[in-house]
């Protein structure tokens, strides 16, 4: 008999949090709750304590997937994401319950849950794109998560660009998350209409319409998607890549394999939305956090 049976899960990013009860098979109890992410630090954590106060009774521990890299013990943040409120890296969660917490980053929780129970369960190498206001990327590698020396690990602040053109949230010029993300559809669509009031919405309405400025910046942003796929996938030769985020939803995803494969010099790889959808993070940090808390108890 385990001991750690139900979590309150939460799934904290910039612009929204998302919190549910998940057991630890990684079943919704309920479906998820959502609330914007407040802008200032101690307003967003009297937020979390409020809600961990509601369902202490029920639950046997807590399970985070966060925005920021995570620290390999899984316990605090141990670098910043620029959406996040200010402070927000030096939270204290285990201030939040006298019950066990789990911290893990948002992208590597989806990709544990849709290694565990989605689109990549039965594959021993995947890889997550999670694609947003930033991008989040994630790795299975030979069935275990990518950590890195800190926990930091998938990054996806490397350079696709010598231009010099577009400076990067994280300080660097011309990452790859500055070409492949929503921001970056929203300054793909800038150059392209020459004006600098259009952003990503823009560009997904002017899609529907059959609009031909929409459609080529919508071409230029998914060429620099692809491409950063491609060479991850050389590196890290994934069975499949699993995409995720709001962006991913009008994305012709046969079209998309088509052209990593065609860029790639290892074997043909399988690309597919995220299965288990918003509720992927939500549902691998509770099956992480289950894990070790039951291993260790
Ligand atoms: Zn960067």
């Amino acid at each position: 008999m385990q001991k750690f049976n139900t979590f309150l899960a939460f799934d904290i990013g910039g612009t929204k949090i998302a919190y549910a009860l998940v057991d630890a098979k990684g079943n919704l109890l309920a479906e998820q709750v959502r609330i914007p992410t407040p802008k200032d630090n101690q307003v967003l954590f009297d937020t979390l304590k409020n809600v961990v106060q509601k369902f202490e009774s029920q639950i046997d521990g807590i399970a985070i997937a966060t925005a920021g890299e995570v620290n390999k013990d899984n316990t605090h943040i141990i670098a910043s994401v620029g959406n996040m409120p200010k402070g927000y890296m030096n939270t204290d969660f285990t201030a939040l319950s006298d019950k066990p917490v789990y911290v893990e980053n948002d992208a590597n929780a989806a990709m544990w849950g849709e290694y565990l129970l989605g689109a990549a369960k039965g594959t021993e190498n995947a890889m997550l794109v999670a694609i947003g206001t930033g991008v989040g990327l994630a790795f299975i590698v030979n069935g275990k998560i990518l950590k890195g020396k800190s926990g930091a690990g998938g990054e996806a602040h490397f350079s696709v660009n010598r231009e010099k053109k577009r400076h990067c949230s994280c300080g660097l010029w011309d990452c790859y998350e500055i070409y492949a993300s929503g921001t970056a559809l929203g300054l793909d669509a800038q150059e392209v209409y020459g004006r600098d009031d259009v952003s990503s919405h823009d560009v997904i309405k002017g899609l529907k319409e059959k609009n031909p400025l929409a459609e080529k910046a919508y071409h230029i942003w998914e060429s620099d998607v692809v491409r950063g796929i491609a060479g991850l996938a050389n590196i890290f030769d994934p069975e499949i890549v699993v995409l995720f985020g709001s962006l991913t939803a009008f994305m012709d995803f046969d079209k998309l394999q088509d052209e990593v494969n065609q860029q790639i010099v290892t074997m043909p790889l399988k690309l597919k939305h995220a299965q288990l959808d918003n509720n992927a993070a939500l549902v691998g940090t509770t099956l992480a956090a289950a894990e070790k808390f039951n291993k260790d108890a």
